[in-house]
Protein backbone atom coordinates (compact mmCIF):
# COMPACT_ATOMS: atom_id res chain seq x y z
CA UNK A 1 0.00 0.00 0.00
CA UNK A 2 1.13 3.36 -0.97
CA UNK A 3 2.08 5.73 1.97
CA UNK A 4 -0.51 8.50 2.90
CA UNK A 5 -0.03 11.65 3.94
CA UNK A 6 0.15 12.09 7.69
CA UNK A 7 -0.97 15.87 8.98
CA UNK A 8 -0.97 14.39 12.69
CA UNK A 9 0.39 16.96 15.10
CA UNK A 10 3.24 14.56 16.59
CA UNK A 11 4.04 11.67 16.84
CA UNK A 12 4.36 12.87 13.03
CA UNK A 13 4.60 12.02 9.66
CA UNK A 14 8.83 11.31 9.10
CA UNK A 15 10.77 11.66 5.51
CA UNK A 16 10.20 8.68 3.88
CA UNK A 17 13.71 8.40 2.88
CA UNK A 18 14.79 8.03 6.22
CA UNK A 19 12.41 5.38 7.08
CA UNK A 20 13.59 3.81 4.02
CA UNK A 21 17.15 3.60 5.71
CA UNK A 22 16.29 2.46 8.66
CA UNK A 23 14.39 -0.22 7.01
CA UNK A 24 17.16 -1.31 5.49
CA UNK A 25 19.49 -1.29 7.89
CA UNK A 26 16.96 -2.72 10.83
CA UNK A 27 18.36 -6.33 11.00
CA UNK A 28 22.36 -5.75 10.62
CA UNK A 29 23.39 -2.33 11.15
CA UNK A 30 26.56 -1.28 9.29
CA UNK A 31 27.34 -5.29 9.09
CA UNK A 32 27.72 -5.58 12.75
CA UNK A 33 24.74 -8.77 12.46
CA UNK A 34 22.83 -6.65 15.02
CA UNK A 35 20.72 -4.17 15.28
CA UNK A 36 21.14 -0.73 16.27
CA UNK A 37 18.30 -0.80 19.06
CA UNK A 38 20.82 -4.29 20.24
CA UNK A 39 23.98 -3.10 20.84
CA UNK A 40 25.36 -0.92 24.02
CA UNK A 41 25.43 2.43 24.21
CA UNK A 42 28.52 2.67 25.82
CA UNK A 43 29.97 1.15 22.44
CA UNK A 44 32.55 2.34 19.83
CA UNK A 45 29.64 2.18 17.74
CA UNK A 46 26.94 4.13 19.51
CA UNK A 47 29.28 6.97 20.93
CA UNK A 48 30.49 7.84 17.28
CA UNK A 49 26.41 7.69 16.03
CA UNK A 50 25.52 9.87 19.16
CA UNK A 51 28.14 12.34 18.50
CA UNK A 52 27.29 12.80 14.45
CA UNK A 53 23.94 13.10 15.31
CA UNK A 54 25.10 15.94 17.73
CA UNK A 55 27.39 17.50 14.92
CA UNK A 56 25.11 17.37 12.47
CA UNK A 57 21.95 19.20 14.63
CA UNK A 58 24.88 21.64 15.68
CA UNK A 59 25.86 21.98 12.39
CA UNK A 60 22.03 22.22 10.81
CA UNK A 61 21.48 25.82 13.68
CA UNK A 62 24.72 26.74 13.87
CA UNK A 63 24.93 25.81 17.55
CA UNK A 64 28.35 27.37 19.10
CA UNK A 65 30.83 25.89 21.75
CA UNK A 66 29.08 28.09 23.95
CA UNK A 67 25.85 25.97 24.11
CA UNK A 68 25.84 22.09 25.60
CA UNK A 69 23.45 20.02 23.39
CA UNK A 70 21.62 17.12 25.33
CA UNK A 71 19.46 14.92 23.95
CA UNK A 72 16.89 13.26 27.11
CA UNK A 73 14.40 11.46 28.23
CA UNK A 74 10.40 12.08 28.91
CA UNK A 75 10.35 14.52 25.71
CA UNK A 76 9.36 18.03 25.90
CA UNK A 77 6.97 17.88 29.11
CA UNK A 78 10.18 16.70 31.37
CA UNK A 79 11.90 19.75 30.53
CA UNK A 80 9.02 21.65 32.21
CA UNK A 81 9.80 20.60 35.71
CA UNK A 82 13.39 20.45 34.35
CA UNK A 83 14.09 24.39 33.44
CA UNK A 84 12.54 25.43 36.82
CA UNK A 85 14.41 22.77 38.81
CA UNK A 86 17.91 23.47 36.87
CA UNK A 87 17.94 27.28 36.27
CA UNK A 88 14.94 29.18 38.72
CA UNK A 89 15.40 28.87 42.79
CA UNK A 90 12.46 27.54 45.02
CA UNK A 91 12.12 31.36 46.64
CA UNK A 92 12.69 33.03 43.42
CA UNK A 93 10.60 33.74 40.38
CA UNK A 94 10.75 33.15 36.48
CA UNK A 95 8.39 34.75 33.88
CA UNK A 96 6.64 32.93 31.75
CA UNK A 97 4.33 34.35 28.32
CA UNK A 98 0.90 32.62 27.85
CA UNK A 99 0.05 31.95 24.33
CA UNK A 100 -1.77 28.59 24.86
CA UNK A 101 -2.56 25.24 25.61
CA UNK A 102 1.37 24.09 25.78
CA UNK A 103 2.63 27.20 27.99
CA UNK A 104 -0.23 26.46 30.21
CA UNK A 105 0.93 22.89 30.79
CA UNK A 106 4.50 25.02 31.28
CA UNK A 107 3.49 27.22 33.69
CA UNK A 108 1.63 24.86 35.50
CA UNK A 109 4.48 22.42 36.64
CA UNK A 110 6.55 25.38 36.89
CA UNK A 111 4.74 26.75 39.71
CA UNK A 112 5.79 23.86 41.87
CA UNK A 113 9.17 24.63 41.98
CA UNK A 114 9.63 28.19 41.72
CA UNK A 115 7.17 31.21 41.96
CA UNK A 116 5.81 32.07 38.51
CA UNK A 117 4.92 35.76 36.63
CA UNK A 118 2.64 35.20 33.90
CA UNK A 119 4.66 38.20 32.26
CA UNK A 120 1.88 38.70 29.38
CA UNK A 121 -1.22 36.57 27.49
CA UNK A 122 -3.80 36.51 25.29
CA UNK A 123 -5.70 34.06 26.96
CA UNK A 124 -8.83 36.63 27.27
CA UNK A 125 -8.50 36.89 23.40
CA UNK A 126 -8.82 33.24 22.94
CA UNK A 127 -5.30 32.75 21.90
CA UNK A 128 -5.82 34.76 18.55
CA UNK A 129 -2.50 36.22 18.18
CA UNK A 130 0.74 35.82 19.95
CA UNK A 131 1.83 38.80 23.10
CA UNK A 132 3.98 40.62 21.47
CA UNK A 133 7.75 40.38 22.78
CA UNK A 134 7.63 44.71 23.58
CA UNK A 135 4.05 43.89 26.14
CA UNK A 136 6.15 41.06 28.06
CA UNK A 137 6.21 42.72 31.63
CA UNK A 138 9.52 41.01 33.07
CA UNK A 139 9.82 41.00 36.98
CA UNK A 140 12.95 42.06 38.82
CA UNK A 141 15.49 39.17 39.66
CA UNK A 142 13.67 36.90 37.15
CA UNK A 143 16.01 33.80 36.88
CA UNK A 144 14.41 33.56 32.83
CA UNK A 145 11.61 34.41 30.53
CA UNK A 146 10.01 31.23 29.19
CA UNK A 147 8.22 31.29 26.00
CA UNK A 148 6.55 28.93 23.63
CA UNK A 149 7.12 29.65 20.02
CA UNK A 150 4.93 27.73 17.69
CA UNK A 151 1.98 26.37 19.97
CA UNK A 152 0.79 23.68 18.58
CA UNK A 153 -2.68 22.92 19.00
CA UNK A 154 -3.73 26.93 18.56
CA UNK A 155 -1.77 26.83 15.75
CA UNK A 156 0.38 30.31 16.79
CA UNK A 157 3.84 31.46 16.73
CA UNK A 158 6.09 34.20 17.51
CA UNK A 159 8.57 34.18 14.36
CA UNK A 160 11.40 36.34 15.53
CA UNK A 161 12.61 36.95 19.12
CA UNK A 162 15.25 39.94 20.29
CA UNK A 163 18.12 39.59 22.59
CA UNK A 164 16.80 40.04 26.59
CA UNK A 165 18.65 40.74 29.61
CA UNK A 166 16.69 38.18 31.08
CA UNK A 167 17.52 34.75 29.81
CA UNK A 168 15.22 33.34 27.45
CA UNK A 169 14.03 29.61 27.34
CA UNK A 170 11.82 28.33 24.88
CA UNK A 171 10.17 25.42 23.73
CA UNK A 172 10.67 24.75 20.27
CA UNK A 173 9.27 21.14 20.19
CA UNK A 174 6.89 22.30 16.89
CA UNK A 175 8.88 24.58 15.29
CA UNK A 176 12.77 23.38 15.26
CA UNK A 177 14.54 23.16 12.32
CA UNK A 178 11.39 24.38 10.39
CA UNK A 179 13.32 27.58 9.62
CA UNK A 180 16.64 29.58 10.94
CA UNK A 181 16.80 30.17 14.12
CA UNK A 182 19.44 32.50 15.57
CA UNK A 183 20.48 30.11 18.71
CA UNK A 184 22.34 32.66 20.37
CA UNK A 185 19.86 34.97 21.35
CA UNK A 186 18.35 32.22 23.82
CA UNK A 187 19.98 30.82 27.02
CA UNK A 188 17.86 27.56 26.27
CA UNK A 189 16.46 25.89 23.61
CA UNK A 190 14.24 22.83 24.44
CA UNK A 191 11.26 20.17 22.87
CA UNK A 192 9.93 16.65 21.95
CA UNK A 193 11.73 15.08 18.70
CA UNK A 194 8.30 13.77 18.03
CA UNK A 195 7.74 16.50 15.15
CA UNK A 196 10.19 17.74 13.41
CA UNK A 197 13.35 15.47 14.56
CA UNK A 198 12.46 11.81 15.10
CA UNK A 199 10.47 9.17 17.43
CA UNK A 200 8.75 10.41 20.23
CA UNK A 201 10.51 10.29 23.97
CA UNK A 202 13.40 11.64 23.05
CA UNK A 203 14.01 15.45 24.23
CA UNK A 204 16.62 17.35 22.96
CA UNK A 205 18.16 20.73 25.12
CA UNK A 206 20.35 23.28 23.67
CA UNK A 207 21.63 25.23 26.83
CA UNK A 208 24.33 27.84 27.79
CA UNK A 209 26.91 26.49 29.70
CA UNK A 210 27.24 29.56 31.73
CA UNK A 211 23.42 28.22 32.99
CA UNK A 212 24.92 24.82 34.24
CA UNK A 213 26.21 24.06 37.43
CA UNK A 214 22.91 25.77 40.26
CA UNK A 215 20.41 23.10 39.80
CA UNK A 216 17.81 22.80 42.79
CA UNK A 217 18.83 20.82 45.54
CA UNK A 218 15.86 18.70 45.34
CA UNK A 219 16.78 17.72 41.82
CA UNK A 220 16.78 14.23 40.75
CA UNK A 221 20.25 13.39 38.86
CA UNK A 222 18.15 12.32 35.91
CA UNK A 223 17.16 15.64 35.49
CA UNK A 224 20.13 17.63 36.17
CA UNK A 225 21.50 19.17 33.43
CA UNK A 226 25.18 19.70 34.89
CA UNK A 227 25.40 15.59 34.88
CA UNK A 228 23.77 15.07 31.85
CA UNK A 229 26.16 17.08 30.08
CA UNK A 230 29.00 15.98 31.96
CA UNK A 231 27.83 12.28 31.39
CA UNK A 232 27.24 12.95 27.71
CA UNK A 233 23.70 12.48 27.56
CA UNK A 234 23.99 9.24 28.74
CA UNK A 235 23.62 9.23 32.88
CA UNK A 236 21.39 5.73 32.19
CA UNK A 237 20.68 4.31 29.11
CA UNK A 238 19.41 6.56 26.93
CA UNK A 239 16.66 6.27 24.11
CA UNK A 240 19.38 5.02 21.58
CA UNK A 241 17.34 3.84 18.71
CA UNK A 242 15.06 7.31 19.14
CA UNK A 243 18.71 8.93 19.19
CA UNK A 244 19.94 7.14 15.99
CA UNK A 245 16.71 7.83 13.84
CA UNK A 246 17.00 11.51 14.63
CA UNK A 247 20.64 11.46 13.47
CA UNK A 248 18.55 10.14 10.21
CA UNK A 249 16.71 12.75 9.86
CA UNK A 250 19.02 15.67 10.64
CA UNK A 251 21.73 13.99 7.60
CA UNK A 252 18.20 13.85 5.76
CA UNK A 253 17.86 17.74 6.30
CA UNK A 254 21.27 18.61 5.39
CA UNK A 255 20.80 17.08 1.86
CA UNK A 256 18.25 18.88 1.18
CA UNK A 257 20.41 22.28 1.82
CA UNK A 258 19.32 22.36 5.43
CA UNK A 259 17.38 24.83 7.69
CA UNK A 260 17.32 27.71 5.03
CA UNK A 261 15.93 25.44 2.06
CA UNK A 262 13.60 23.65 4.44
CA UNK A 263 11.84 27.12 5.09
CA UNK A 264 11.21 28.18 1.97
CA UNK A 265 9.63 24.89 1.00
CA UNK A 266 7.48 25.18 4.72
CA UNK A 267 6.71 29.25 4.12
CA UNK A 268 5.28 27.76 0.71
CA UNK A 269 3.31 24.78 1.73
CA UNK A 270 2.12 27.25 4.36
CA UNK A 271 1.17 29.84 2.03
CA UNK A 272 -0.80 27.26 -0.08
CA UNK A 273 -3.02 26.60 2.71
CA UNK A 274 -3.74 30.12 4.18
CA UNK A 275 -4.58 31.20 0.85
CA UNK A 276 -6.65 28.50 -0.34
CA UNK A 277 -8.07 29.19 3.12
CA UNK A 278 -9.04 32.68 3.46
CA UNK A 279 -10.25 32.91 0.15
CA UNK A 280 -13.06 30.82 1.07
CA UNK A 281 -16.15 30.76 2.61
CA UNK A 282 -16.41 27.30 3.23
CA UNK A 283 -13.17 27.25 5.67
CA UNK A 284 -11.64 30.04 7.84
CA UNK A 285 -9.08 30.33 9.92
CA UNK A 286 -8.79 32.88 13.01
CA UNK A 287 -5.51 33.55 14.12
CA UNK A 288 -3.88 37.34 13.47
CA UNK A 289 -2.67 36.40 9.52
CA UNK A 290 1.14 37.64 11.27
CA UNK A 291 1.16 35.15 14.21
CA UNK A 292 -0.15 32.34 11.87
CA UNK A 293 2.12 29.21 12.41
CA UNK A 294 3.64 27.57 9.36
CA UNK A 295 3.54 24.25 11.20
CA UNK A 296 0.17 23.41 12.17
CA UNK A 297 -2.55 24.91 10.11
CA UNK A 298 -6.04 25.00 12.23
CA UNK A 299 -8.88 25.46 10.40
CA UNK A 300 -12.90 25.61 10.96
CA UNK A 301 -16.06 24.34 8.77
CA UNK A 302 -18.23 26.95 8.63
CA UNK A 303 -21.00 24.11 8.66
CA UNK A 304 -19.86 22.16 11.84
CA UNK A 305 -22.29 19.84 10.78
CA UNK A 306 -20.09 18.11 8.23
CA UNK A 307 -16.82 17.79 10.51
CA UNK A 308 -17.30 14.29 10.72
CA UNK A 309 -18.21 13.77 6.87
CA UNK A 310 -14.89 15.85 6.07
CA UNK A 311 -13.09 13.46 8.17
CA UNK A 312 -14.16 10.49 6.66
CA UNK A 313 -13.59 11.53 3.46
CA UNK A 314 -10.42 13.33 3.65
CA UNK A 315 -9.26 10.00 5.65
CA UNK A 316 -10.46 7.99 2.46
CA UNK A 317 -8.60 9.76 0.44
CA UNK A 318 -5.90 9.66 1.73
CA UNK A 319 -5.42 12.41 4.19
CA UNK A 320 -5.13 11.37 7.82
CA UNK A 321 -5.41 13.18 11.01
CA UNK A 322 -6.92 15.82 9.86
CA UNK A 323 -9.25 16.23 13.52
CA UNK A 324 -8.32 19.27 15.67
CA UNK A 325 -7.40 19.51 19.21
CA UNK A 326 -10.33 18.84 21.21
CA UNK A 327 -9.69 22.16 23.02
CA UNK A 328 -10.39 23.78 19.63
CA UNK A 329 -12.20 21.93 17.51
CA UNK A 330 -12.51 21.78 13.88
CA UNK A 331 -9.23 20.36 11.68
CA UNK A 332 -6.00 20.62 12.12
CA UNK A 333 -2.74 20.16 9.48
CA UNK A 334 0.31 19.67 10.54
CA UNK A 335 2.79 20.50 8.19
CA UNK A 336 5.65 19.26 9.19
CA UNK A 337 9.47 19.31 7.54
CA UNK A 338 8.58 15.48 6.96
CA UNK A 339 5.53 16.09 4.98
CA UNK A 340 6.00 16.72 1.09
CA UNK A 341 4.41 19.62 -0.76
CA UNK A 342 2.19 17.39 -2.64
CA UNK A 343 1.01 16.21 0.46
CA UNK A 344 -0.34 19.98 0.94
CA UNK A 345 -1.65 20.18 -3.13
CA UNK A 346 -3.71 17.13 -2.17
CA UNK A 347 -4.93 18.80 0.74
CA UNK A 348 -6.30 21.45 -1.02
CA UNK A 349 -7.83 19.78 -3.77
CA UNK A 350 -9.63 17.72 -1.40
CA UNK A 351 -11.20 21.01 0.75
CA UNK A 352 -11.96 22.63 -2.86
CA UNK A 353 -13.54 19.20 -3.92
CA UNK A 354 -15.54 18.91 -0.52
CA UNK A 355 -16.56 22.35 -0.12
CA UNK A 356 -18.32 22.56 -3.93
CA UNK A 357 -19.94 19.04 -3.13
CA UNK A 358 -21.19 19.94 0.16
CA UNK A 359 -22.50 24.33 -0.09
C1 LIG B 1 4.11 18.18 21.47
C2 LIG B 1 4.45 19.32 22.35
C3 LIG B 1 4.72 19.15 23.72
C4 LIG B 1 4.60 17.81 24.41
O1 LIG B 1 5.59 16.94 24.02
P1 LIG B 1 5.81 15.55 24.80
O2 LIG B 1 6.99 14.99 24.11
O3 LIG B 1 4.56 14.75 24.63
O4 LIG B 1 6.07 15.87 26.21
C5 LIG B 1 5.08 20.26 24.46
N1 LIG B 1 5.17 21.47 23.89
C6 LIG B 1 4.91 21.67 22.59
C7 LIG B 1 5.02 23.05 22.02
C8 LIG B 1 4.54 20.61 21.78
O5 LIG B 1 4.27 20.80 20.48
Amino acid sequence: MPRKYNFGAGPATMPEAVLKEVQDELLDWNGLGLSVMEISHRSPEFIEIAKQAEQDFRDLLSISEDFAVLFTHGGATMQNAMVPLNLATQDGNADYVNSGHWAKRSIKEAQRYTNVNIAASSEEEEFRFFPKQESWKLSENSSYVHYTPNETIGGLCLRSIEHSEVPIVADYSSGILSEPLDVSKFSLIYGGAQKNIGPSGLGFVIIKKDLLGNPQPITPNLLNYTLIDEGESMSNTPPTFAWYVAGKVFKWLKSLGGVEEIAKINIRKADKLYSYIDGSNFYRNNINTEDRSIMNVPFLLANEDLNDKFLEQSKEAGLLALKGHRSVGGMRASIYNGLPEEGVDALVDFMEVFSKENS
